[in-house]
């Protein structure tokens, strides 16, 4: 059918033509053929309603058929139904109904039940007409269709214990933070962030690191573990913590996920400076090695503006950023 159209239609639309045309087709049965605004029944390329018949509960075909399956008479129909009707306007109904549509409520009469009760409507075990079925439940009952587990999970869960996904996806959502900043965070947790060695398969490019250029820039090397990455966490960790160069770092979980610490203003202020692996994905295309200097650069001025914005988000970082850095025994930035 939806090849025949008269219109252009997108191709959403005609797929969802072609889904009632399946659902029309596998319920289809004689017995319970509407009368009205049906495609097979009409007189001159159009389909019928009569308001007066459809208020009189005369909905299906079978209203116009015998228990031997043949077309009520006229007045037998008038009897019947106690419907006085002008004879012009119940031959043009009986003469709009196809033959074989005639034929096929004839056997069926013949051979099986005339019920034409519908089935009830059910949305998830509630009536569609019922007020509990209000919009609410039908995006419920969409979300426990459509849920799916997101692809990311599963490949971090394999290399870092005891993920806090909530708290992993809402992180970034803590700080005021540009957009970007965020997009990378949330590829990186869905593993859907592009690294070399996923396109060298579809274009001819090296699958070698960008910052180090002799081992395959996968997505774990290019953030956390490649030489000259580490590098930059190890000075980063020693600059927010006041401790000598190359003592400790960060681990995989708080580069990928999140940081903690017992202290929560700390946990606070150092997960603002992870979530700058945007940085390393920056320098990555500016084709610079991430390096300590740079990267406060980034940070001073991001905090320059901070300063001059009125946002709940933006204050309650400064103020714990300079309680943590000002009077805390860490040291300062
Ligand atoms: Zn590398």
């Amino acid at each position: 059918m939806y090849n025949k159209l008269p219109v252009k239609l997108s191709n959403f639309h005609q797929q969802a033509l072609l889904a009632w045309k399946l659902c029309y087709i596998h319920n289809f049965s004689p017995h319970k053929t509407l009368l009205w605004n049906n495609m097979n029944i009409t007189v001159r390329n159009k389909s019928l309603f009569f308001p007066n018949w459809f208020n009189r509960g005369l909905t299906y075909i079978l209203s116009l058929f015998d228990n031997s399956g043949n077309i009520l008479s006229y007045e037998c129909f008038m009897t019947v139904h106690d419907f006085p009707i002008p004879f012009k306007e119940y031959n043009t109904v009986i003469k709009a109904i196809p033959t074989g549509l005639v034929h096929l409520v004839k056997s069926h009469i013949l051979y099986n039940q005339k019920d034409t009760k519908e089935s009830a409507l059910l949305l998830d075990g509630i009536s569609i007409y019922d007020k509990k079925c209000n919009n609410k439940h039908i995006r419920q009952v969409f979300q426990k269709r459509d849920q799916i587990r997101p692809r990311g999970r599963s490949h971090w869960a394999a290399l870092i214990d005891n993920i806090n996904w909530r708290k992993a996806w809402l992180l970034a959502y803590k700080y005021c933070i540009p957009n970007k900043t965020k997009e990378v965070h949330f590829k990186i947790l869905h593993k859907i962030y592009l690294v070399n060695s996923t396109i060298s398969k579809y274009v001819d490019i090296p699958s070698t690191c960008s910052f180090c250029g002799h081992e395959d820039e996968t997505l774990i090397h290019l953030f956390y573990s490649c030489e000259l990455v580490q590098k930059f966490w190890s000075n980063l960790y020693s600059h927010l913590n006041n401790t000598p160069i190359n003592t400790q770092s960060f681990n995989l979980k708080d580069n990928i996920c999140y940081y903690t610490d017992s202290n929560k203003s700390k946990e606070y202020i150092f997960n603002f400076f992870i979530l700058f692996t945007f940085f390393i994905h920056k320098q990555k295309f500016m084709s610079s090695l991430p390096t300590l200097s740079h990267f406060l650069i980034e940070v001073d001025s991001l905090l320059k503006s901070f300063r001059l914005t009125s946002n709940a988000k933006c204050d309650r970082f400064l103020k714990l950023y300079e309680q943590f850095f000002c009077n805390g025994s860490d040291g300062q930035v």
